[in-house]
């Protein structure tokens, strides 16, 4: 089997029927880079830039920051590499920078953590602005995005950062820039977001929490969280729908789009690009590989019209046996 894995390396991820879906990665360290080369990665969907952060007893400088994210983008060049601004806060705490809250999950994180200290914001766009010079496949994408004025300040500073960088003599585009779907009110602001963006992204990680209610990180309430929740799913088609209707392309990477099943399922919904672990990346290679796109609709428009989420696994589950 492994063989055979090895030997999907070089192949595209695409249906007997010819549907073609890019596959991308997440990464966060440098060791993650080999790892998803070997497996054929496309891009990355998510570097998540609060690793280093994490690594280190204090704030990166910007040139600090600028190595690191050139070293990324230096090693996937040309693929596309989508950087996500600091991401703290819920269950990713840094330790120098101790937030104190009863509920984190609802409190102070990501998006809301940067645009409260637009100098960390500035300094970590200004270094990959930076680190993109002569590269050109640096992508931005904004975590915990809950409403449009924080994506509307977000995009300012943003642009302030590439117009001060062309006067102080960089060179270099502004990047596509996309905003996270992680949080419910995204879901229903998903065409609003997308009009000011290039790209949307769904982490459903978060969203599934924030849907459902259940902690992520939570044992005891585990069985509760459920990937394949009818909210869940109508989530999902909803932001895919709403990409569609605004041309923007419309990608996911939490850890549902590893998931063959799941990846199926993405793929019948129209989205454009999956983003996941390198070591999922092989085995939903090789299982949309293996099934028409026909056939995921066809199981999509079934699942869609049901009612519970252990009524849709089994559903899943034998089309899964159904094609090997
Ligand atoms: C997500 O929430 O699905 C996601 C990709 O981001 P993270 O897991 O880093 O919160
Ligand atoms: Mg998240």
């Amino acid at each position: 089997i492994n063989k055979d894995l090895e030997a999907l390396r070089d192949l595209p991820c695409e249906t007997l029927d010819g549907h073609r879906l890019p596959l991308w990665v997440n990464t966060g360290l440098m060791v993650d880079v080999g790892r998803s080369l070997e497996q054929g990665a496309e891009g990355v969907g998510l570097y998540r830039t609060e690793v280093p952060f994490l690594l280190r007893d204090r704030f990166p400088s910007e040139e600090e920051q600028r190595q690191i994210y050139r070293e990324q983008l230096q090693a996937f060049a040309p693929r596309p590499v989508t950087m996500r601004t600091l991401d703290i806060g819920g269950d990713k705490a840094l330790p120098y920078f101790p937030i104190d809250e009863d509920n984190p999950f609802l409190g102070w994180r990501g998006i809301r953590v940067t645009l409260d200290h637009p100098e960390i914001f500035l300094a970590q766009v200004r270094a990959m602005l930076k680190a993109n010079e002569g590269l050109g496949n640096l992508r931005i994408m904004l975590p915990m995005v809950s409403n449009i004025a924080e994506l509307e300040e977000a995009l300012t500073l943003i642009r302030r950062s590439h117009r001060e960088l062309q006067q102080e003599g960089f060179f270099g585009d502004l990047p596509p820039i996309g905003v996270m779907v992680e949080v419910p009110s995204a879901v229903y602001q998903a065409r609003a977001l997308a009009r000011r963006v290039d790209f949307l992204s769904v982490g459903s990680n978060d969203l599934t929490q924030y849907l459902l209610a259940v902690d992520r990180n939570n044992s005891r309430v585990a069985d509760l969280y459920h990937s394949f929740h009818p909210a869940v799913l109508h989530a999902l088609n909803l932001v895919a729908e709403a990409g569609r209707c605004e041309g923007k392309p419309v990608g996911i990477c939490g850890e549902l789009a590893g998931d063959p099943i799941g990846a199926v399922l993405m793929l019948a919904m129209g989205y454009n690009v999956l983003s996941m672990n390198a070591t999922s990346l092989p085995r939903v290679k090789q299982t949309l590989r293996k099934l028409t796109y026909t056939r995921a609709c066809e199981v999509l428009a079934e699942v869609m019209e049901m009612e519970d989420a252990a009524a849709i696994t089994r559903r899943l589950d034998a089309l899964m046996v159904e094609s090997g």
